[in-house]
């Protein structure tokens, strides 16, 4: 398998000692690893591997599994990516929300708006479109990249880097429709739509 290309968000909060530089997943509150790939897991899996009563809506799997809606997401398009940063809070010094492109492979499950991955790692982080952005963000955003060794890009130029990598997993239009179907039942991208 090509690997497979998608966009993303993450939440980066410089105020928490415990998080610092560290990417975090918006919802799950996962760590990506710096200059490592994150390896998704699910929380039910965790739960059973750890002993504790599992739901039964959820049995134990590897992640990401077909009726579920666990590991790493990312859009297929740099342009709902773009839409989501829009609907959150502007960022201010210490927390804030930027994206970037991800490199996705192993077990993959694809949706009309996405992908879940079992292994993913950022590819580059998205340099803010806002010019008002603040001395103080930008060097943050600098910083996590350093911790990433990752380049900063801007996003006009986000997609064709990230090509460079590997291919999109886009569903073709009539299989947007199937897909839509399942999208219904499954619940992809629980996100929230502001952050907490
Ligand atoms: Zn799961």
């Amino acid at each position: 398998m090509i690997p497979a290309v998608g966009y993303r968000l993450w939440r980066v909060d410089r105020a928490d000692g415990w998080t610092g530089t560290h990417l975090q997943s918006l919802v799950a509150e996962t760590l990506w690893p710096p200059r490592d790939r994150l390896v998704a897991a699910c929380s039910a899996w965790l739960a059973h591997r750890r002993g504790r009563p599992v739901g039964r809506s959820a049995p134990p799997h590897v992640s990401p599994a077909p009726e579920c809606s666990c590991g790493a997401h990312a859009f297929h398009d740099l342009r709902q990516m773009l839409r989501q940063a829009d609907e959150l809070e502007s960022p201010d010094a210490d927390r804030f929300v930027f994206g970037g492109a991800v490199l996705c492979w192993g077990r993959v499950v694809i949706h009309p708006e996405g992908i879940r991955a079992q292994y993913a790692r950022p590819l580059a982080l998205c340099r803010p479109r806002d010019r008002e952005v603040s001395l103080v963000v930008q060097r943050n955003l600098r910083e996590v990249a350093d911790a990433y060794a990752v380049p900063l890009i801007e996003a006009d130029h986000l997609v064709a880097y990230a090509q460079e990598f590997g291919t999109s997993y886009r569903p073709e239009p009539q299989r947007v429709r199937l897909l839509g179907r399942a999208r219904e039942a499954l619940g992809w991208l629980r996100w929230p739509r502001r952050r907490p």
